[in-house]
């Protein structure tokens, strides 16, 4: 093991996916650093996997039958060489330290590959809205935003949303720092369009997904129409891909959720995607009240058969939509064996490491989530950058931004691959890339 990979494990115990998003990492950057006497002489990488601040706090709040509970919050604020922090909140019980960690890494990256000045962060509680009413989520957003509200501001830190945190949560944080700092400023992004936020921001993630995997299919000559499609999570994330997907006349014909997943050989329409997104956004029910709407479908609960899977499924691309680890070694070789010729990230680190190798190996285009989902950060620094002016950019205008980045991250992960001797490796070039942004900007700056 490497001498620095060790050192890490050691410094960071328990943290496994942690550890996880830096090894993948540290493959890419490991020769150019070796290779490159002021990286190490600065110790890029060192200071790089060391959060430059980390705030833990508790999160009391009060149910509707009056009983008290205690949660944790957390804010890592991992890299700012390019921009304040930048990267959303998670609340979803399985929220700790590690998670958050390695999120607010892959964000550095991420957020270096838009172009755009954003340093890397994230944040959450191991809160879950789930069956929680409406006053029980403002009550906790608004304890959460009691403490976090000295850590953020538009020039420190703007945050936004993630699994669990969507334009609701969002609204009740926002609402709460507003009266707290007597300000109405752009500190947080996924705000309502009525009130600071942009267009094709809900969109943002989704659409970008599938413009990049677009571009990825092109390279090679093909296109997405007609490609029977897999998506997993049911989610902002996947909402958007599969609309996305549609309009481009791809046969979506899965999705899932925490409770189990339904596979539709008949793909996905217009029509049905608005049942889902009611039956998901409004009712906030399980995917199994959408499957009864259909006689033909079936909705397969996850505990019912755990080996069952989605990804067994015969399909040309898949696009995991719902959190990280979701796609191991066994799912990458089913998919292998069904010929699936795309994998392009929409959650982040779907794939564990052993299954992106195993994916590589065999030849299927893999691309990671810090450049397939960097859309939704992309319109993110979008929307602070029509806050800053006090405009709102028409739907056109946003929608031609995000293509434009997407097919630039695209192009900047395919040419640092190939110039790295690693073509199509979308994985490397995006880690290089992004590194050398990074880390060029951490030297300019000194240590400070
Ligand atoms: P949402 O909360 O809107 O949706 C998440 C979906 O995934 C839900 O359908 C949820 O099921 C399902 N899910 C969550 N955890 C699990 C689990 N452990 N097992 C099975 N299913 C699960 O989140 P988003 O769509 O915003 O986020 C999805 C992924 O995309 C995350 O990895 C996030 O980090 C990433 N991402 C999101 C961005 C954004 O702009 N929102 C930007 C970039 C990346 P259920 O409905 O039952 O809760």
């Amino acid at each position: 093991m490497p001498k620095f990979i060790e050192a890490l494990k050691e410094k960071n115990p328990n943290q496994d996916e942690f550890i996880q998003a830096v090894e993948e990492y540290y493959e890419s950057v490991y020769p150019i650093i070796e290779a490159t006497p002021r990286y190490q002489k600065n110790k890029i990488l060192e200071r790089m996997t060391e959060p430059e601040r980390v705030i833990i706090f508790s999160v009391p709040w009060i149910d509707d039958k009056g009983e008290i509970h205690v949660n944790r919050g957390y804010r890592v604020q991992m890299n700012s060489a390019l921009g304040p922090y930048k990267g959303g909140l998670r609340f979803h019980p399985s929220v700790n330290l590690s998670i958050l960690k390695f999120l607010a890494f892959e964000q550095i990256s991420k957020n270096a590959l838009t172009s755009l000045p954003l340093g890397g962060g994230k944040g959450g509680a191991d809160f879950d809205p789930k069956g929680k009413s409406d006053l029980e989520v403002m009550r906790f957003c608004q304890s959460f935003m009691n403490e976090l509200f000295r850590h953020i501001g538009n020039y420190t830190d703007i945050p936004a949303g993630d699994i669990g945190v969507g334009g609701r949560e969002i609204g009740y944080l926002f609402g709460k720092y507003k009266r707290i700092k007597n300000q109405f400023s752009g500190v947080l992004t996924g705000k309502g369009i009525n009130w600071g936020g942009s267009l094709i921001r809900p969109e943002a993630t989704g659409y970008g997904l599938i413009y990049f995997a677009k571009h990825m299919l092109e390279n090679q000559g093909s296109q997405l129409k007609g490609k029977r499609c897999l998506v997993s999570g049911a989610g902002n994330v996947a909402q958007y891909a599969i609309e996305k997907l549609i309009d481009l006349e791809a046969k979506v014909i899965s999705v899932s959720d925490s409770t189990g997943f339904i596979i539709d050989e008949n793909g996905f329409t217009r029509e049905k995607l608005d049942l889902l997104m009611e039956v998901k956004n409004e009712r906030r029910e399980g995917l199994e009240s959408y499957a009864a709407e259909f006689d033909d479908l079936h909705f397969q609960a996850h505990d019912y058969d755990p080996d069952a899977s989605l990804w067994k499924t015969k399909a040309d691309c898949a696009f995991p939509c719902a959190t990280q680890n979701e796609i191991g070694e066994a799912d990458a070789k089913d998919l292998i064996e069904n010929e699936i010729r795309l994998v392009a990230e929409g959650s982040n680190m779907s794939c564990t490491n052993e299954a992106i190798r195993i994916l590589q190996e065999s030849g299927v285009l893999y691309a990671p989530g810090k450049a397939a989902n960097a859309g939704g950060v992309a319109v993110s620094g979008l929307e602070m950058s029509q806050n800053s002016q006090r405009v709102g950019w028409s739907r056109e205008k946003v929608d031609s931004e995000l293509q434009n980045i997407m097919k630039h991250i695209h192009g900047q992960c395919l040419s640092y691959a190939q110039k790295n001797n690693k073509p199509n490796n979308y994985l490397a070039g995006a880690n290089i890339a992004a590194f050398f942004k990074v880390a060029d900007a951490m030297i300019d700056q000194g240590v400070v």
